[in-house]
């Protein structure tokens, strides 16, 4: 038991909950511990509201219906371009999850299912923000973008590691059932990798520690998570979260990673291969050959790659996917265009030649997917500003006319 006796009035006792010592006749004496009025009241509120609006608790992440790898595949090709490997790899992942959470485990032949958590090496612009995006519009279980860049150990500045179970208890409204079978995209893991070879002469406070930190939330185990997120302080109360049925997406760029993986792969050719095998290497996408131990070399801790079991690449995006990027998606940025204006009245065509050199000078700017919709918005921006004012009702954009727009625009600010 763990009340103490200062003397009989200052009597007090620690909550076994959220750990502060509190007055003992605030405090509500169980069989294993104690505790406090404030967690009590918390607990109940949370109690009552799970089970008295069971058509919002339970409806909004109910799984009626768990969509199989090729549907999940055939809905992401609607707006991610390419990346076959990923999609398929996302796909059967978020499939054997639902599997998982919906697993009877008091079947007698019941196997307990392991949980694939997935880590994604792509250059930055690449699709993997997309991707993630992409599944959460598909999903029927809480899901979440966290920044790993913000993450530092906890007491110094930044956020604990903890504030990532607080956004995903934040989109399930609080409901920590629905919470502890949801599932986080991690973006930029890459930059939690250990500084350094020694990590003892400076502290690596949003390395390594961070790593260590995220091992708790990777492996199945109560997190005490604050409500609010950001920093945790003793009188906060905090809410327990099982990590054990959570799926972790991580995704990364892993600058210069394609040096490490090069340079293994020489080492295992000039060792064990022939030069038949050397000459198979396709020298222009190194990340195709990605294996845990590159990412070792890169900084991450055994541990961590070892909760991420499934490692995935992206290609990088070459002119026939942007060309594809623009027009094709559900959503394509050309698509968007047309539309807007469609609901001025406005009938907007592009040239052919227009569609290229939009490409052109996304390559030429070394500004990728992301530098499309800059350069159009560039080209389009007069006509979007002109064309409701005026009583035209058809507008097509020459080559001429995009390349004139686009050289009185200011490139710096196209990134
Ligand atoms: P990353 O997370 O890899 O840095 P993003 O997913 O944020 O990159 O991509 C940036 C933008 O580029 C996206 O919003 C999207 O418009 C576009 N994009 C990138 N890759 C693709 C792709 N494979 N298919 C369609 N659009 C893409």
């Amino acid at each position: 038991m763990s009340k103490k006796r200062n003397n009989a009035s200052e009597e007090k006792g620690t909550c076994f909950m959220c750990g502060r010592e509190v007055p003992a006749q605030n405090l509500l004496q169980g069989i294993k511990g104690c505790v406090c009025g404030d967690c009590l009241g918390y607990m109940a509120e949370n109690y009552l509201s799970y089970f008295k609006t069971p058509d919002k608790a339970g409806k909004r992440f109910q799984i009626t219906n768990i969509p199989k790898p090729k549907e999940i595949k055939e809905f992401l090709d609607k707006y991610v371009i390419g990346q076959e490997e990923a999609k398929k790899f996302l796909s059967v992942a978020v499939y054997n999850h639902y599997k998982r959470v919906t697993q009877d485990k008091n079947l007698p032949d019941s196997v307990e299912i392991e949980k694939s958590n997935i880590i994604m090496v792509g250059s930055t612009g690449t699709g993997k923000t997309l991707l993630a995006k992409t599944i959460a519009r598909l999903l029927n279980v809480p899901f979440t973008i966290v920044d790993a860049t913000v993450l530092t150990e906890a007491g110094y500045v930044g956020e604990d590691i903890e504030s990532i179970l607080t956004r995903l208890l934040q989109v399930a409204d609080y409901d920590v059932a629905a919470a502890e079978r949801g599932i986080v995209f991690i973006d930029e893991i890459d930059k939690i990798a250990r500084k350094g070879d020694n990590p003892s002469i400076t502290r690596d406070v949003s390395g390594e520690g961070v790593q260590q930190g995220l091992l708790k939330l990777l492996e199945g185990s109560i997190v005490n998570v604050p409500p609010q997120g950001g920093r945790k302080h003793p009188d906060q109360k905090m809410i327990p979260v099982n990590t054990q049925n959570i799926l972790y997406i991580c995704g990364g760029a892993f600058d210069g990673i394609e040096r490490k993986i090069a340079a293994r792969l020489n080492t295992q050719v000039v060792g064990f291969s022939t030069s038949e095998e050397q000459k198979k290497i396709d020298r222009d996408n190194f990340l195709q050959y990605i294996s845990p131990q590159d990412l070792k070399s890169f900084g991450l801790i055994p541990e961590i790659i070892g909760r991420l079991p499934i490692l995935t690449y992206l290609n990088p995006l070459d002119r026939t996917v942007l060309r594809n990027i623009l027009t094709e998606p559900e959503n394509a940025i050309i698509k968007q265009y047309i539309y807007m204006f469609k609901l001025d009245g406005i009938k907007l065509t592009f040239d052919e030649e227009v569609l290229d050199f939009i490409v052109d000078k996304a390559i030429e700017f070394k500004l990728g997917a992301r530098g499309l919709r800059s350069i159009v918005e560039h080209i389009m921006m007069d006509a979007m500003y002109e064309m409701p004012s005026t009583d035209k009702k058809t507008l097509r954009i020459t080559l001429k006319y995009a390349e004139n727009r686009l050289a009185n625009a200011n490139m710096h600010t196209m990134t």
